[in-house]
């Protein structure tokens, strides 16, 4: 039993029995987790905190058995002043996720305190989706490993990339601009095209198993 001090991303607020609450978050150190605050809805509330979702906060944690509490919230260091659908999409991908370490604490809280621009939301994905293993293979064949040549190359969502002519093709097509766009937000600049982010967010949902709800006018 041990405390210790992190900054905390909050993806969701989970009402918890009679008055407490389970924080779903990205701690810098802790990674994903459930926290329980005790007494976290009591009104009035000892707490000073709102625990809301999108929020960043320097917190006092204490590791029991396999669970977290909270035991302190030393500050609140950022609230959104507004849930934009971009916000809302980058918090469900990561709650979605199985797992997610600490090292993403950085590039999940550097898009939340961002402007929130497109570019900032297609840095976060793919970020996001490099680091977790998922990006899909535009360089070589995902069937038979041939190398690519020239654009447009046909794509396949399911089959997670590039598939060359002799292996069927894919159902979709990635021309030259939208691999130049890609270029750059992995540079860190500029955004995507609309059927690159497109590309990423299907390859997301299948990666994922799962319908990403906040989708839908988000990007
Ligand atoms: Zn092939």
């Amino acid at each position: 039993m041990r405390e210790f001090e992190q900054s905390l991303l909050i993806l969701q607020r989970i009402p918890y029995k009679d008055s407490d609450l389970l924080v779903l978050g990205v701690g810098a150190l802790t990674g994903k987790e459930l926290f329980r605050a005790r007494s976290a809805r009591k009104i009035p509330n000892k707490w000073k905190c709102s625990f809301s979702e999108g929020s960043i906060i320097r917190a006092r944690v204490m590791k029991l058995n396999n669970y977290h509490i909270l035991t302190g919230v030393i500050s609140e260091d950022y609230v959104p002043a507004k849930h934009d659908l971009s916000l809302v999409l980058a918090l469900e991908i990561l709650a979605r996720l199985p797992s997610v370490e600490g090292s993403l604490f950085d590039i999940a809280t550097g898009f939340v305190t961002s402007n929130r621009e497109p570019g900032d939301f297609d840095k976060f994905l793919v970020q996001v989706m490099i680091k977790e293993g998922l990006q899909p293979s535009f360089n070589r064949c995902v069937m038979c490993g041939s190398k690519r040549e020239g654009f447009p190359i046909s794509v396949s969502v399911a089959r997670g990339g590039y598939v060359c002519a002799n292996c069927g093709g894919g159902e979709l097509e990635i021309t030259e601009a939208d691999y130049k766009s890609l270029l750059e937000v992995y540079g860190g600049s500029g955004e995507l095209t609309g059927q690159m982010r497109k590309y990423w967010l299907d390859h997301l949902e299948v990666a994922l198993d799962a319908k990403l709800l906040a989708r839908e006018g988000a990007a």
